[in-house]
């Protein structure tokens, strides 16, 4: 609360729901299935010490980031779960070995040099395979497999955790044949290099909609992202999934304007009739997309849906509340359960994982 008074505007996770969505998942899967979630972007803009915390104690059994900085302070934060790092830059292999973060590998040669890396080092390295299903982003094709099992014998150094592919559009029910061509093709091609490993490795193919939509295909492992965050991706919004996070703030100032006025910059907010505006200590610097800016957005005040008036500023941004009784220091809600995401940046052209991602570090987060 005292957050709020100095800032203006918070961003609540509440840890209960988060505990409510990894459950809800994790009765989807079979009992031996792992799962590994994805807390790379600052878990999606939650927070990712706190929530990678709140994991361990939950029996996540792995956690991914994108860069190695995001494992580093991970590590530096005591978190001890297994790391994979999804795009590892070449310089960062060193800390990759110290922090005990586990790059994947998605190319011959990076493979190598990775690989040459760690024979001049003299140390054993965990990696990850990622197999290009026809995400067509990183990762090895059927072409390269026989290349690869040759690098895989010439470096016995690397030791090889998991292998793993990415669906396209896992969240697309028309795609459901691309999607179900890739998983078949992963089959296919992580049997063809597990034959030759000492060890067997952990296989895993499936997101958040992957889960729902592909139960057959669990493998031994999932990695779970946006559904532990309370984001419904398969256009159902009514989901048993608990929205995890509520960004607020305050009204600071309250106007009564006469019929004419225009709002903000370049006058692109106009009030024909007259009308009553409050304006927010939240704008585009603290990630309120400037495209919600003249009524694309709205926000909740008293439990009335308000809209955004004129253009969003960098810190501050108008609401129209002709029609609410509302004053300077009511509690406003931009995003939260009763302000779902998905319908939200559908009107501006986006997706959910981009609003939460753009949540700016300036505003300040609050578990409980
Ligand atoms: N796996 C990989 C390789 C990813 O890049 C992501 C997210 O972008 C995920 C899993 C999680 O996806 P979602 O957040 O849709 O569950």
């Amino acid at each position: 609360q005292l957050q709020q008074r100095i800032h203006g505007t918070t961003l609540e996770i509440n840890l209960n729901s988060l505990t409510h969505n990894f459950n809800f998942y994790k009765k989807l899967l079979k009992p031996q299935t792992k799962v590994m979630v994805m807390v790379k972007a600052f878990a999606y803009g939650g927070g990712a010490p706190e929530i990678a915390n709140h994991l361990q104690i939950l029996g996540a059994d792995y956690l991914a980031v994108a860069f190695t900085d995001e494992g580093v302070a991970l590590r530096q934060q005591g978190i001890h779960l297994p790391i994979m790092v999804l795009n590892p830059a070449e310089e960062s292999l060193s800390l990759c070995q110290e922090y005990q973060l586990e790059p994947v590998v998605f190319s011959l040669e990076f493979f190598q040099l990775v690989g040459d890396w760690s024979k001049h080092g003299g140390q054993a390295m965990k990696i990850h395979l990622d197999l290009d299903t026809g995400m067509h982003r990183l990762g090895f094709e059927k072409a390269h497999m026989e290349d690869l099992k040759e690098l895989i014998q010439e470096y016995p150094q690397l030791s090889i955790a998991s292998i793993y592919t990415h669906l396209a559009a896992a969240d697309e029910s028309h795609e459901k044949e691309y999607s179900i061509s890739q998983l078949k093709d992963f089959e296919e091609m992580s049997a063809e290099i597990s034959a030759f490993l000492p060890e067997k490795p952990l296989l895993h193919a499936l997101n958040s909609a992957g889960i729902v939509a592909f139960p057959d295909y669990q493998f031994d492992m999932v990695r779970l992202g946006i559904g532990l965050y309370g984001v419904e991706v398969t256009g159902n919004y009514s989901s048993e999934l608990q929205s995890i996070s509520q960004l607020k703030t305050t009204i600071s100032q309250i106007k009564d304007l006469p019929a004419g006025a225009s709002v903000g910059y370049s006058r692109k907010g106009r009030l024909p009739v007259g009308g009553k505006i409050a304006t927010l200590p939240i704008g585009y610097a603290d990630g309120y997309d400037r495209r919600f800016s003249n009524g694309k957005g709205y926000v909740l005040i008293r439990g009335k849906k308000a809209p955004v008036i004129g253009n969003v500023c960098m810190d501050m941004v108008m609401i129209d509340v002709t029609a609410i009784d509302a004053e300077v220091g009511d509690e406003v809600l931009i995003y939260g359960a009763e302000i779902p995401l998905a319908p939200l940046a559908e009107a501006i052209g986006t997706i959910p994982y981009e609003l939460l991602t753009h949540i700016s570090t300036r505003v300040k987060r609050v578990y409980f």
